[in-house]
């Protein structure tokens, strides 16, 4: 099938350039080449989806604007895989869309609520099956942490994204929640509301029903002035990659090959992003579809409407010259 497209480009053909309307050009080809990275890993490893993941994006229909050229991606396949270079980075501007979207909406019918940043992790593991295990763990203590009085009496909503990260000194696995969340402003009036770093490490650790002290970062998010960068930063922290892609692309094959193996492990069947309280409420009212497992054609990182005389543009992957090429 992949051969077959490729003798649409000849020595001539142009290759894609698609840039965002600041001028920034979106990385198709590095994304398609760390998915590909990604594909070789697990063919290697016999996984079935091997082929599905070769497979992702590698036609590209774009409707270009006949005034400015501006391209709008239309049409493509995408495999959808947890750690696919080229669906993580369509899932990540459109959750970070989404999340702004959302945010807005809150400060619309809460404008005096307060947003804190909460990282909440666990000890390292060594393999895939511990990993599964303990992001199970996890997601079952973040629900025991949030219906604590002491956090649901001024809780309205929240936001949490997973992320594993690898530590190439010991191959263990990290694997950790970044949470926005939402409180009334209550929650910095008074000790009985307010809820120390000491003492969200003491509550996680009792939802976690460990025996040892977990790593806890919170901060507050300032109200005033700085509060759209503050928030878009929380933001693009949870929308990061659930796994960072150079974390599996390291010049030991081995060692990428086994990494590879865990996290399709752990990772497996997992829910990686959810909202909660007021949050989910308006993700349901705005009627957003699924980040994980939703359209990742219209990602909404650019919202303009389809113009009347826009025209189709296919660009074709080259296997053999590693790069997009518009077919003519
Ligand atoms: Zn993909």
């Amino acid at each position: 099938m992949c051969n077959d497209y490729s003798t649409y480009s000849n020595e001539n053909s142009r290759v894609l350039v698609d840039k965002t309307k600041s001028g920034k050009e979106r990385p198709w080809r590095s994304k398609k080449l760390s998915s590909i990275n990604y594909y070789e890993l697990l063919h290697v490893l016999e996984f079935k989806k091997a082929e599905r993941v070769k497979e992702c994006g590698t036609v590209l229909e774009f409707k270009a604007d006949e005034d400015t050229g501006h391209l709008k991606l239309f049409k493509t396949w995408f495999c959808k895989s947890r750690l696919c270079s080229l669906c993580n980075w369509r899932r990540a501007m459109k959750h970070s869309s989404q999340t702004k979207k959302i945010i807005e909406e809150v400060v619309k019918q809460k404008p005096k609520a307060r947003w804190l940043f909460l990282t909440l992790t666990v000890k390292n593991v060594y393999d895939g099956e511990e990993l599964d295990k303990s992001l199970r763990a996890i997601a079952q203590g973040f629900n025991r942490l949030v219906k604590y009085k002491k956090v649901a009496q001024n809780l309205i909503g929240f936001m949490r994204a997973t992320e594993v990260t690898v530590n190439k000194i010991d191959n263990s696995y990290n694997q950790h929640l970044h949470v926005l969340i939402c409180v009334e402003p209550s929650y910095f009036n008074s000790t009985k509301n307010y809820i120390t770093q000491k003492q969200w490490t003491a509550l996680w650790r009792r939802a976690m029903k460990l025996d040892y002290d977990p790593v806890v970062d919170v901060r507050a998010i300032k109200p005033k002035n700085k509060r759209k960068t503050d928030i878009q930063s929380a933001i693009d922290e949870t929308a990061k990659y659930p796994v960072k892609d150079t974390d599996y692309m390291t010049d030991d094959k081995e060692r990428n090959l086994q990494i590879v193996k865990d996290l399709e492990e752990g990772l497996y069947r997992k829910r990686l992003l959810s909202y909660g309280g007021l949050l989910k409420e308006i993700h349901k009212q705005l009627n957003l579809d699924d980040v994980e497992d939703g359209d990742l054609i219209h990602t909404d990182d650019e919202e303009d409407e389809a113009s009347e005389n826009a025209y189709s543009i296919v660009a074709l992957w080259n296997w053999e010259r590693r790069n997009y090429f518009i077919k003519e």
